[in-house]
């Protein structure tokens, strides 16, 4: 199943992807793809239904919001691809290195990207994004924390390296500007996507800048789930990026920032691509 948000910002109502094209919205029995409803078994309820008895609407006649309502946490995994690790000079990570990011950045997969004013340096990072489906604390193995995945989407991980890198401390400084986190289109549930071999990429005004597999993974999406749960809750509608392979505007050289004016489009062979505009803020 896939599963998304459609409407206006802050207004968007749950809805089921039943083709390439439309859609059926579901707002008569659930209020949100949110964690009340997640947690209060918000996918049984959907899936027990007939789609094909309800009418359909053109999925592009809406806008595409993140395709989870806003999430409690948004948690991060850096240094998390071996080649990314080996391109910014990193040794790679013994154990998961770990940052979350403000969760009001997130917006849709076709929103604007606001660059803040004067950064220079704002670069782009192409991820698998899990979002979890039942709340999960000490898990027992990672085998264990599959249960507890909702399913995958697409996320950039925007990302300012002046403040992430060069202003002392967290990481959470160069990753929390409004809409540095675009995520969408939609939820495909873990049910019908394997994601421990699939390619995702990113493309800069058509250039393509990251082209990798998740096979790259330092640890694997089931390890990320496991291991956050040995000391956080993570609660139905948190989502996490779990980091980003190489070709990060960062690891070229020259620097290959984008500034401002470019179109950033990422995307996940059997999830889908996103898109976006990245302007400067007025
Ligand atoms: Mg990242």
């Amino acid at each position: 199943m896939c599963i998304a948000r459609l409407g206006v910002f802050e207004s968007e109502k749950p809805a089921v992807i039943v083709s390439d094209t439309e859609a059926v919205f579901v707002d008569d029995i659930i209020q949100d793809w949110n964690r009340a409803e997640l947690e209060n078994g918000a996918i049984e309820k959907i899936k027990a239904l007939d789609l094909s008895a309800r009418p359909r609407v053109k999925i592009a006649d809406y806008r595409l919001g993140s395709p989870v309502a806003r999430p409690t946490k948004v948690i991060c995994v850096g240094l998390n691809y071996l080649q990314h690790a080996k391109e910014t000079g990193a040794t790679p990570p013994e154990e998961p290195i770990i940052f979350m990011k403000a969760p009001d950045t997130v917006v849709g997969g076709f929103d604007d990207i606001i660059v803040p004013p004067g950064s220079l340096k704002t670069d782009y990072e192409a991820e698998i994004c899990v979002v979890i489906g039942k709340n999960a604390l000490y898990l027992k193995s990672p085998e264990d924390a599959q249960n507890y995945i909702l399913g995958y989407t697409i996320s950039q991980d925007v990302s300012e390296r002046h403040w992430q890198i060069e202003r002392s401390g967290q990481w959470v400084k160069g990753k929390s500007f409004p809409t540095y986190n675009p995520v969408g289109l939609w939820i495909v549930t873990a049910d019908s996507l394997n994601p421990h071999d699939v390619r995702l990429w990113c493309s800069v005004n058509g250039e393509m800048r990251q082209d990798s597999s998740t096979s790259d993974l330092i640890f694997d999406i089931n390890d990320i789930v496991w291991y956050l749960s040995q000391f956080m809750e993570l609660k139905a509608g948190d989502i996490i990026n779990t980091g980003t392979p190489q070709g990060v505007g960062m690891g070229h050289n020259p620097t290959k920032y984008p500034l401002g004016g470019e179109v950033v489009e990422t995307g996940i062979v059997g999830i889908g691509t996103i898109k976006s505009h990245v302007k400067n803020f007025r």
